[in-house]
């Protein structure tokens, strides 16, 4: 058997190595357009702010390391142009010394995730304005921010990359301004958790624009001027635009599998693609959402991951394993809290116009006479018909991560209110409460 995978990092990388520990015989190869294979791109803001110090620490495997260690073949710098699904062959470019080959596949892969959005904004090619996905984008990052005359950078967007690279860069000493379009930062939680967050973002004295867009870039005397609806202007050395990413599917239209209408590839319980022998994970995919009856496209790095274990299982063995979704669970460090959210929020809620009910509370993160108990802030949506879970967010210094995780692994199983009230937990004073905040939602909502 002959596998090719498109895609060398969290998704692609995956499923080479349990497609080679399911086929011992088999040949697999990994083509990567970029510099570097199965990079840990979820450190990259904390190798920027030198909480990782060392680059190495970046990558998980290298092509050296792949081959000796699981005989799988990853070509970086080598580019997927062409898929032929009919001859089922596709075409490769080497980056370095433009040479194309043709190869031909049994089953081929697709793991292409999604690249950042860079709107046609005036003056969005100046040079000092980065967009961040791989380790050569940090490298070129780290490259202007290491230079002291950095000392100014705006975040345009409000999601979790930004906030994450905001937090890095203050912790360096540059003067950090954060731009959002929208009311609020994190906007997959709700108004008032995300309020929280914004206090204490602001209280560090990083700059927060809210509700309004950026119209231009220009160039001035003092610096590169972000200019905005409202009229202001905030005037930096660089920029990290981070508004959204898109799934990275040309290759995929360009061979007719079929899109959902974000661009994503529509894929079945399987991951198998419209194409026959084509398969697709990641970010780059559509799946029906467990929730709701619609798709979504979920950009995490947990889901991929998880794919394509289900997914090699079903290309060695047959299709038999189906992939149950994901409700888009994330969690964020940003300054003194954590953020996390889990399921539909409101925003969501409303748009598909689905009944909800909510229920907040803040809480001891442990027995509160214990020291050094922290407040952490949970809030529940949920049907009132019937108490089923929507989803949950959660914001504090401590103990978010494991409240946000008991109530996604309930909403993912269908749990209710009632489920709450009975949620059994470890309890000594250093850890929890002898009711756990999760209880104490579980019975105002009953
Ligand atoms: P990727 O890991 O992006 O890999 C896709 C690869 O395919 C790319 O390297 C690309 O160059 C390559 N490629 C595309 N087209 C071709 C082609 N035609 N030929 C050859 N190669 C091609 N998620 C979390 O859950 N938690 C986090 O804390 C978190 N932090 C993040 C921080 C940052 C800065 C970034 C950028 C992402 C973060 N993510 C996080 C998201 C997570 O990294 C992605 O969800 C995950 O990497 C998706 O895996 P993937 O395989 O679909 O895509």
């Amino acid at each position: 058997k002959k596998y090719i995978i498109v895609g060398g990092v969290a998704g692609g990388a995956g499923v080479a190595a349990r497609l080679r520990r399911l086929d011992e015989t088999a040949e697999i190869t990994v083509f990567e357009r970029g510099q570097h294979i199965s990079f840990a791109n979820c450190g990259l803001p904390y190798y920027a702010g030198g909480v990782i110090e060392n680059r190495d620490a970046l990558f998980v495997m290298t092509p050296e390391k792949f081959k000796a260690s699981l005989n799988v073949t990853a070509k970086v710098r080598h580019e997927v142009t062409a898929i032929n699904p009919a001859s089922k062959t596709v075409t490769v470019k080497n980056l370095d010394t433009g040479a194309e080959v043709i190869e031909n596949y049994d089953t081929l892969i697709l793991s292409p995730g999604a690249s950042p959005i860079k709107p046609p904004i005036p003056g969005i090619n100046d040079e000092a304005i980065y967009t961040l996905r791989s380790v050569s984008d940090i490298d070129a990052i780290k490259q202007r921010i290491d230079n002291p005359a950095t000392k100014r950078v705006a975040v345009i967007g409000g999601g979790f990359i930004g906030l994450e690279m905001a937090e890095n860069l203050h912790r360096r000493g540059i003067d950090v301004s954060i731009i959002e379009a929208v009311d609020q930062v994190m906007n997959v939680i709700d108004y008032d958790m995300a309020a929280i967050v914004q206090a204490n973002i602001r209280s560090k004295g990083v700059g927060v624009y809210l509700k309004d867009g950026v119209t231009a870039f220009e160039r001035r005397s003092a610096g590169l001027a972000v200019c905005l609806q409202s009229g202001k202007e905030v005037v930096c050395d660089a920029v990290l635009l981070s508004i959204g990413v898109r799934p990275d599917t040309k290759l995929a239209k360009d061979c007719n599998i079929e899109l959902a209408p974000n661009g994503a590839i529509k894929v079945n319980d399987y991951f198998e693609t419209s194409q026959k022998d084509i398969y697709a994970i990641g970010d780059a995919i559509s799946f029906k959402s467990p929730l709701l009856d619609t798709d979504t496209t979920i950009p995490l790095a947990g889901p991929a991951n998880k794919q394509a274990r289900i997914c090699a299982d079903n290309i060695v063995y047959g299709n038999k394993k189906t992939y149950c979704g994901t409700i888009g669970t994330s969690i964020a460090r940003i300054f003194d809290y954590t953020a996390a959210a889990t399921g539909l929020g409101e925003k969501a809620l409303d748009r598909v116009g689905l009944p909800y009910k909510q229920a907040v509370t803040h809480a001891a993160h442990h027995a509160s006479y214990y020291p050094h108990a922290s407040i952490l802030s949970i809030k529940i949506l949920y049907n009132p018909e019937n108490g089923r879970l929507w989803g949950a967010q959660a914001v504090g210094a401590e103990g978010v991560d494991k409240r946000i995780d008991v109530l996604a692994a309930y909403i993912k199983k269908n749990g209710t209110i009632f489920d709450l009230a009975e949620f059994e937990h470890a309890y000594a004073p250093p850890f929890d409460s002898a009711k756990d905040p999760v209880n104490i939602l579980g019975f105002i909502a009953e």
